[in-house]
């Protein structure tokens, strides 16, 4: 990766020799006055090797607008607090727990100073079921192949069909999904309560 500097080298206008002439004429691109390479728009060539920096101060990856910090806070930010809720919940970062109560067991012995401040709830998220139709469907397409000339005849289609449906409404699969408009605080005062 190329070093980003505060102060890159002004960009510069790119010249060629015309071949008959044998004159310098601009092909009216911009080449990084630091890396070299070639931009046509002579700010996209100054924003080549330039450091950009977060609101924070910290410096930024090329094309990013917000640290990862930031991006982060902001995020718990949007969140409206939910002061009752009963449910899965999750630290943003792909950990579910079934409850607070199970949240704290697990992280009882985290340092005062690195405690989050909340969890995210979740929504439930139920399978909608096998679309058996659709897989009959392609099932049949990739069966029969583009050049195929398709010739079938299905029996007793409905009766799948008809039978998937019910089997499908049998069924009990569901995923919870991080719900990042909604948040709870975890109350630490238990864990500090239960050890003093
Ligand atoms: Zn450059
Ligand atoms: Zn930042």
């Amino acid at each position: 990766m190329k070093e980003l500097k505060d102060n890159p080298k002004p960009p510069q206008e790119l010249f060629a020799k015309h071949p008959e002439t044998s004159e310098f004429v601009s092909v009216k691109r911009f080449y990084c006055g630091d890396c070299g390479t070639i931009y046509v728009d002579k700010e996209m060539a100054a924003e080549c090797c330039k450091q950009d920096y977060c609101e924070c101060g910290n410096k930024l990856p090329k094309f990013w607008t917000m640290c990862g910090s930031c991006r982060d806070l902001k995020r718990w930010e949007k969140a409206e607090e939910v002061m009752t809720y009963k449910g899965m919940l999750t630290d943003g970062e792909g950990n579910y727990f079934n409850d607070m109560e199970e949240y704290l067991d697990i992280n009882y012995d985290v340092k005062p100073e690195d405690r989050e401040e909340f969890l995210f709830c979740t929504t439930k998220d139920t399978w909608a079921g096998l679309d058996a139709r659709s897989a009959l469907e392609n099932s049949l397409e990739d069966y029969c192949g583009e050049d195929g000339e398709p010739y079938y005849q299905l029996v007793d289609e409905d009766k799948l069909l008809a039978f998937v449906d019910e089997w499908n409404k049998r069924q009990d699969i569901h995923v919870f999904r991080e719900d990042s408009k909604r948040k709870v605080k975890i109350p630490w005062e238990e864990v500090d309560h239960e050890n003093t």
